[in-house]
């Protein structure tokens, strides 16, 4: 739960600044600027009397501690006044997973967009599926078009902005409007723009989750996720979690909030270096297409403009035509982009994925081999010297 509503004169200041002033109090903590990392589970209360009605203001470690609060005070002040309370989740698949067993039940009906989060769409596949809920696909930009995929038993609908892999851009605001017309609930994977390019809440989303793995802990230190939802979809959030047991770290939840306090600087950069390249790569004679929607050519650039405020550092690229081993050969080459899972740290990433094999709702054939970049904070003269070898050694694998 969260401890102060946004009413305060910190509703006024900008994101950048309540990123730094939101969860603090230095009197609480003997003056220190940064909160202890609190490590408990037994919380002793004074009194019998106080035991017997609960009334403490921490009752037990997996309920919160000062440093779970104040991480959830600084998500809060980010996500605006649309936000009655922020959880906090091990992972940001569990944030997911949370999140949807929470809003459904046996017999429900749920939406998932066709691009999501493969994890996402084996949970809903799996777990789900077994549990009585039934998942259908739909295409990420079918808009408003979303209405005829509707069924009585429809309880929500899961979007990605952009979606994994291929960043189509959804219109997230069509959709949530269909959404409350059938009383369904809108649950967004707000994980690549964050709250601070995307303030999911004020545009209908009820739920918005992050994997805070990514950009909030921001250096590929730790796991961790967030829920952050509306006064409609609040109660039902927190009584789950609660029932679930589902709670992070002290560390990982002290790192999360040290990776708040620059969040800004750094998605400033990983924008600015990000676009930067995609720019770059466009105009590169190995590339067919950038897949990123803050470039005027992509088809989600509209929207990305009229909802969102920055992007981060991930897209995606179509390269020309080209076998399997250059591809490689040039992934090898690579000194700068490192080739792992996750993204979001300081460091840039290259990894060749295939995402026509999982959809059902939608082809997606990009006529070549695609790669997904993240693009960290190195110099971006130093990142296009490596590409420029790592196109030499796909040039010299192809022929
Ligand atoms: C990484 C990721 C997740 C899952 O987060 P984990 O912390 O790795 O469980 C969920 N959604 C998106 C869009 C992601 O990129």
């Amino acid at each position: 739960m969260n401890s102060s509503g946004a009413d305060d004169r910190s509703s006024q200041q900008q994101a950048e600044t309540r990123l730094v002033t939101a969860g603090r109090d230095a009197k609480a903590q003997k003056g220190f600027v940064n909160p202890a990392v609190f490590r408990g589970s037994t919380v002793l209360y004074p009194s019998a009397d106080d035991l017997h009605a609960h009334r403490a203001e921490y009752t037990y470690g997996r309920h919160g501690t000062p440093t779970t609060r104040a991480l959830q005070d600084v998500l809060m002040k980010l996500e605006g006044p649309q936000c009655a309370g922020v959880g906090l989740a091990p992972s940001g698949l569990a944030a997911i997973s949370t999140t949807l067993l929470a809003v459904l039940k046996a017999g429900d009906h749920l939406l998932v967009c066709d691009n999501v989060y493969r994890p996402s769409r084996n949970f809903c596949n799996g777990l789900l599926a077994r549990y009585g809920v039934e998942t259908s696909y739909y295409d990420p930009q079918i808009g408003a078009g979303i209405e005829k995929l509707f069924k009585p038993n429809t309880r929500a609908v899961l979007v990605e902005a952009p979606g994994s892999q291929s960043f189509e851009m959804p219109d997230i605001p069509a959709i949530a409007a269909v959404a409350h017309a059938r009383d369904a609930l809108v649950i967004d994977d707000n994980t690549w723009a964050t709250p601070l390019y995307h303030r999911s809440l004020d545009q209908g989303v009820d739920i918005s989750m992050q994997a805070g793995t990514k950009y909030i802990g921001g250096h590929s230190d730790i796991m961790f996720g967030t829920i952050s939802a509306n006064a409609k979809a609040w109660p039902i959030i927190s009584e789950n979690i609660r029932l679930l047991g589902v709670c992070a770290g002290p560390d990982d939840v002290y790192l999360a909030l040290r990776g708040m306090r620059t969040l800004s600087v750094r998605l400033a950069q990983h924008y600015r270096s990000g676009l930067e390249m995609a720019r770059w790569l466009a105009a590169r004679p190995e590339v067919a297409r950038v897949l990123h929607p803050a470039l005027e050519s992509d088809p989600g650039h509209a929207i990305w403009k009229r909802d969102f405020t920055g992007a981060s550092g991930l897209f995606s690229i179509v390269l020309k035509p080209a076998p399997q081993q250059a591809v490689d050969a040039m992934l090898d080459t690579l000194t700068l982009f490192g080739m792992g899972y996750s993204w979001g740290g300081f460091e840039s990433l290259a990894i060749p994925f295939d995402c026509d094999g999982y959809r059902t709702a939608t082809k997606w054939s990009p006529g070549g081999p695609t790669l997904r970049l993240h693009i960290g904070l190195e110099n971006v003269d130093d990142l296009k010297a490596d590409l420029d070898r790592g196109f030499a050694a796909l040039k010299a694998a192809s022929s």
